[in-house]
């Protein structure tokens, strides 16, 4: 299988476009067409990792943190990253990068730290709204399902579990063809009314290009008529964090042990008194303390993320149980959700490609326990 066609299956997973626009998600080293038969991921990339990359004779790592992130001014191998620049090249090893598309979708970097915990029916803790528009096109009726369909294939019509969703009212239409025009119906200079339907469906904004050619592709309409609307609407695939609740109500330390056993932390850093029992708890991978405000608005009673700063556990005001487990942490069962996905896909296509997930503990920091 060449690189360009799992880049395509984990984008269509996490869509590059719904990325933080300052990010740097994708292909980082290497070439779209090159053959990949052994895959290593990991959330870091490091010398450790580079090494263990060679040893296990992968042809591409794929990271959740990129590790050209910054513009880069040059290539000095002395320096860090210029040096695993340097040895990915050097290895013939590429390097691709699924960054903060992979926190903002489902099923992402926080549902799959929510469902470590154990958290059922999990949600979006913060549901992003500009995602989606929707696209009306005017059709002789006998087409109108040619021209669902292939809206459909290009990736309109998806809501939730549901495809292929759209909705028909019928009309008058009303068009004076010009000299020089080759009407469906009519002659030129002619008023002319028709019976058409008015065909809605929405999409993602990034595959609305895509929609539209495909949709005029089987239009039978010389000058296809159709509108394009932003929508207001939360999305249902796409946000920050998640809340889910746990099978049953816990007390405090049972929590903090739960959740220090979940994610293998060597010690639960925390605040919050909080005599309630714990049963709705919202999440974040990675740094994401800037959720709290989201989680106490949806009444959860714990909110789990990495980075926590002190004057941020200040605000908590007591109202919610808050842990710091930890950015490595609680971004670390990541890997093993990527490596599921891609070998359930290639399950499909019979390919035979080996995905390591990397034993390289790639955190930075350490505990001591006096
Ligand atoms: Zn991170």
């Amino acid at each position: 299988m060449i690189l360009q066609n799992i880049q395509n299956i984990l984008e269509t997973w996490a869509p590059k476009d719904i990325a933080w626009e300052q990010d740097n998600t994708g292909l980082q080293i290497g070439s779209p067409n090159q053959h990949v038969k052994n895959i290593l991921i990991t959330l870091d990339v490091n010398n450790e990792i580079v090494e263990e990359a060679r040893k296990k004779k992968t042809d591409l790592i794929i990271s959740h943190h990129p590790l050209l992130y910054k513009p880069l001014k040059s290539v000095n191998f002395d320096q860090r990253n210029g040096n695993l620049v340097q040895k990915l090249i050097l290895y013939k090893i590429a390097l691709y990068s699924i960054h903060t598309n992979l926190d903002f979708t489902k099923d992402g970097v926080s549902f799959t730290l929510a469902e470590q915990i154990g958290l059922k029916d999990i949600d979006f803790l913060y549901k992003d709204k500009q995602t989606q528009k929707k696209i009306a096109v005017f059709v002789p009726p006998e087409y109108t399902q040619r021209v669902s369909s292939a809206m459909a294939d290009a990736g309109a019509g998806i809501i939730g579990n549901y495809e292929s969703c759209a909705f028909e009212t019928d009309g008058v239409g009303m068009y004076k063809p010009g000299i020089g025009s080759t009407p469906f119906k009519g002659k030129a200079g002619n008023l002319e009314h028709i019976t058409e339907t008015r065909l809605e469906m929405t999409a993602p904004s990034w595959k609305v290009n895509s929609v539209v050619s495909a949709m005029k592709a089987v239009h039978p309409y010389e000058e296809v008529a159709y509108d394009i609307y932003e929508l207001s609407n939360f999305s249902n695939d796409y946000g920050a964090g998640a809340i889910g609740i746990l099978p049953g109500r816990m007390n405090k330390n049972k929590f903090l042990k739960h959740i220090g056993y979940s994610l293998k932390l060597p010690v639960v850093k925390y605040c919050g008194t909080g005599n309630a029992k714990i049963k709705r708890v919202a999440v974040c991978g990675g740094g994401g303390s800037d959720l709290l405000s989201a989680a106490i608005r949806h009444n959860a009673d714990a909110f789990i993320t990495g980075d926590i700063s002190y004057h941020r556990f200040e605000e908590t005001e007591d109202k919610i149980i808050m842990i710091d487990a930890g950015h490595f942490e609680t971004e670390h069962p990541i890997i093993h959700k990527i490596a599921v996905r891609l070998k359930n896909e290639f399950m499909k296509h019979s390919d035979d490609i080996k995905i390591f997930e990397s034993k390289v503990p790639s955190n930075n920091i350490q505990y001591f326990i006096p």
